[in-house]
């Protein structure tokens, strides 16, 4: 099977003078793993490969360069998830850990668990010798400064469509040479969020889902609203009756008229055809194409 890769890093009002950027941001992570794929990595090798090389980009809101919360502090989440046996690994609000991502798929692997939080995955951390950060090491000096700026602003609202956030979370969705499919979503969540709080990237369904029977899906956005539409299985589940560019616009839709809710998706369904769709203004993505290519873009222009 020829192998699929597609990358997000977020979907939000990105400011114009962010764009580049962006779009730089995701045809790296694509350009650097998809050979690999097409030489036989698998799935989960490769969406793992792809979200760290964007969580150390500080372009995204994931490991280095994540938004702040209510009291300045970064609060990581992350989950990934192996389309052929269902099982996920995920961490809610840790912080020191400049991969959430490897971390989510140590807690996979190596536990019995799904979902560790916090100082309990910490401390996993430290048993599987993944070395904490400085909290420094992840600050970047553009969000310490959007901290400020929203810090006591009332008309800051995450809900808000409109409200120029300067980037958003990273995922990754692949499908290898032996058919199996697998995603991966991490994020900082959302700017001056509540300590503790978690959002949809780490959830099972919400903002990431793999099943090699159907497809597999990452979401970005408005987190409240991507839980309560379920919106990465409600994608997968559109599988099973329409084509992949369908089901992400449905899926989509549905966010939008049953919770207001707003974000983008990207997608591979089981045979290999992309899908994506976002109803922000921008969504950051990338992927390789039937020829290769590498595609990036900053929007759809045409939905
Ligand atoms: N969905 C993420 C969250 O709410 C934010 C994002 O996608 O940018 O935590």
């Amino acid at each position: 099977m020829k192998p699929r890769l597609i990358v997000h890093g977020g979907a939000w009002s990105i400011p114009e003078k962010y764009e580049q950027v962006h779009i730089n941001g995701v045809y790296k992570s694509v350009a650097e793993v998809y050979p690999d794929l097409l030489n036989g990595i698998s799935a989960l090798d490769a969406v793992e490969a792809a979200v760290r090389i964007l969580e150390e980009d500080p372009t995204f809101d994931a490991g280095r360069g994540a938004f702040l919360n209510a009291i300045g502090e970064i609060e990581l989440d992350a989950m990934i998830m192996d389309g052929s046996t269902l099982d996920f690994g995920a961490l809610v609000a840790v912080q020191n850990i400049l991969h959430p991502i490897s971390l989510a798929r140590k807690i996979m692997e190596e536990t019995e668990h799904n979902i560790l939080a916090g100082t309990g995955a910490q401390m996993f951390a430290q048993t599987m010798g993944v070395k904490e950060v400085n909290p420094e090491e992840l600050l970047t000096p553009r969000e310490l400064k959007f901290y400020k700026e929203i810090k006591n602003d009332p008309n800051f609202k995450t809900k808000n469509p409109f409200e120029p956030f300067p980037k958003g979370t990273v995922g990754a969705v692949a499908l290898d040479t032996n058919g199996n499919l697998a995603a991966a979503t991490s994020t900082g969540g959302t700017p001056r969020k509540l300590p503790g709080r978690v959002g949809d990237s780490p959830i099972i369904g919400a903002g990431t889902y793999a099943d090699n029977q159907s497809g597999a899906c990452s979401a970005t956005g408005w987190g409240e609203a991507i839980l309560k539409s379920l919106l990465s299985k409600t994608t997968c589940d559109y599988l099973n009756i329409f084509p992949a560019h369908q089901a992400a616009n449905l899926a989509i839709d549905l966010m939008e008229q049953r919770v207001q809710g707003w974000g983008g998706v990207i997608l591979i369904d089981k045979n290999g055809n992309y899908g994506f769709s976002h109803n922000t203004e921008k969504m950051a993505f990338a992927f390789a194409d039937e020829s290769g290519k590498i595609i990036s873009k900053i929007k759809i222009e045409n939905k």
